[in-house]
């Protein structure tokens, strides 16, 4: 097993954080401004090049209108992307990300970006014990989409007749409750008020929500986890069928670049964003030393970068600034891992009663595995080697083939700053797109105020409702 250089596995992401001067970028930048330059318009500044930053620019070169995307990293795709690992020299993603059928801005941006087809879709489940028991969940072909899980998870192994009860009731429950009210509340005390026994927790909703908001239960407020009920689990296999993608998420992103050029925009990489001021005629965008004029910003970054880039100068007094500091961070741990032979014959499992929580199969001869830890706050201080021990003992209860095969690689990424927690009281700090305070100055990311989780779905959402609002601006 090789763990030394696993002894500060903090994101391969980080790279590319400080660019600021880079030849590359500052020319690509001159360049792209002297093409804006031509065109005698301030236009739109995209600050972030993450999914809602790409989404924004995409939908705007769509109504022929040009943005400029101006990108710290020497990447697009921000949370979600790859890098070249330096140990192995493969290009690895941060983290598995999955995707489900009820995400359709995500999926419609994948249509656009014309890379929907490298994903592989599954309306199958497999869920796996911490004994090694494997249980399968196929939707029956006969019955109504809302009920199709329904025989499968009567046959399951994971749930005790009293929690297929539990759970049955709690759907019931879920279907009809007007998730906005329950904003207060957390998902614990939902799952308390509909007498929700233990084996139903910690078999269904703890892996649901745990994964699915980065929280745990008691974490999670009811209407942020009632989301993702009501909008994956109830509607049927369609909307929880699980999308992944088969190439490395970075090369996801490059139709974007060719989309929004041929609108006559930009995307530089390489070029943080300074400072973001008023001018005397429109809005002005920092990048070092170069100053970048434009009639609308768009401020696409994580919330703590947009609070740093907008509290000093002219927009401390927005409210949307102090809104944000109110959220916090929650971390998530990926496993890159290698066995000398097959471990896993199914494209993914649920992990139960362990704390990695999901396995993803990442080669067809089934010895390359991804594993995912969830609000992950309690491996953040492992080393890498305590992760390596614990990852591997959680991989070899579940899957009884690991019991004899040796990990040969394990490739742990720490994501400190993943998501923001969805929590009782963040409803009331996602901020708003825009806001009369600041005309010209929209806000976008997965942390606005979409009524999503910290997803990929929640981001592009928040991108397109800030290409909507550029729109409005320029139309107005
Ligand atoms: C480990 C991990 C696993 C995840 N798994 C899933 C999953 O399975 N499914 C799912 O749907 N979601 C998942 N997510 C969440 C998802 O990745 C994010 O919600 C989404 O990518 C956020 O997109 P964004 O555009 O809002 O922000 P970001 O992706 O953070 O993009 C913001 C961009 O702004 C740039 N930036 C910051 N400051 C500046 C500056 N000063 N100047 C210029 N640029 C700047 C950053 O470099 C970054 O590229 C996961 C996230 C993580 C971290």
């Amino acid at each position: 097993m090789q763990h030394p250089a696993n002894d500060n596995p903090e994101s391969p992401s980080q790279e590319g954080q400080n660019p600021e001067g880079h030849p590359a970028a500052q020319r690509a930048l001159h360049w792209a401004l002297a093409a804006r330059a031509r065109r005698g318009e301030p236009g739109v500044v995209v600050v972030g090049g993450g999914l809602a930053g790409l989404a924004c620019a995409v939908r705007l070169a769509e109504r022929g209108m040009p943005a400029l995307v101006l990108e710290a990293r020497r990447r697009l795709g921000g949370r979600a992307s790859s890098a070249v690992d330096g140990q192995s020299g493969e290009e690895i993603d941060n983290c598995q990300h999955v995707t489900l059928g009820c995400c359709d801005r995500y999926l419609a941006l994948l249509r656009t970006l014309g890379v929907l087809h490298t994903f592989a879709f599954s309306d199958e489940q497999w869920w796996r014990t911490s004994e090694g028991r494997l249980s399968h969940l196929r939707p029956s072909s006969w019955l109504p989409a809302r009920t199709s899980m329904l025989p499968a998870l009567l046959a399951s192994h994971f749930l005790s007749p009293k929690a297929k009860l539990d759970l049955a009731r709690a759907c019931a429950a879920a279907a009809v409750v007007e998730r906005e009210a329950m904003q207060q509340q957390s998902f614990a005390q939902w799952l308390d008020a509909h007498d929700q026994g233990e084996l139903v927790r910690e078999h269904f909703w703890t892996p649901l929500i745990v994964s699915a908001c980065n929280a745990t239960l008691e974490a999670t407020s009811a209407a942020s986890a009632l989301h993702v009920v009501q909008g994956a689990v109830l509607p049927g296999p369609h909307a929880s069928r699980i999308g992944l993608p088969t190439t490395p998420l970075r090369a996801l992103y490059d139709p974007a670049r060719e989309i929004i050029s041929r609108a006559g925009g930009a995307v530089v990489e390489g070029a943080a964003v300074s400072a973001i001021d008023r001018g005397a005629c429109g809005l002005v965008v920092r990048v070092g030393s170069t100053a970048v004029r434009a009639r609308c910003v768009v401020v696409a970054t994580p919330f703590e970068k947009a609070t740093g880039l907008l509290a000093s100068g002219a927009f401390a007094s927005d409210p949307r600034v102090e809104q944000m500091r109110g959220l916090s961070h929650s971390p998530i741990l990926g496993l890159h891992m290698r066995f000398d032979r097959r471990v896993m014959h199914e494209p993914h499992a649920v992990m139960l009663g362990t704390g990695v929580q999901w396995a993803f199969r990442k080669d067809d001869a089934g010895c390359v595995v991804h594993g995912v830890v969830s609000a992950a706050d309690a491996w953040m201080n492992l080393s890498g080697a305590e992760i390596e021990a614990r990852a591997l003992a959680d991989v070899r209860a579940c899957f009884p083939l690991a019991r004899v095969a040796k990990l040969e690689r394990c490739r742990a990424v720490k994501e400190r700053f993943a998501t923001f927690v969805p929590s009782c009281s963040s409803h009331a700090h996602r901020a708003r797109t825009a806001h009369e305070a600041s005309p010209g100055l929209l806000i976008a990311g997965d942390h606005t105020d979409t009524g999503w989780p910290a997803t990929m779905e929640g981001a592009v959402r928040s991108g397109e409702a800030a290409a909507r609002a550029v729109v409005m601006a320029f139309a107005g």
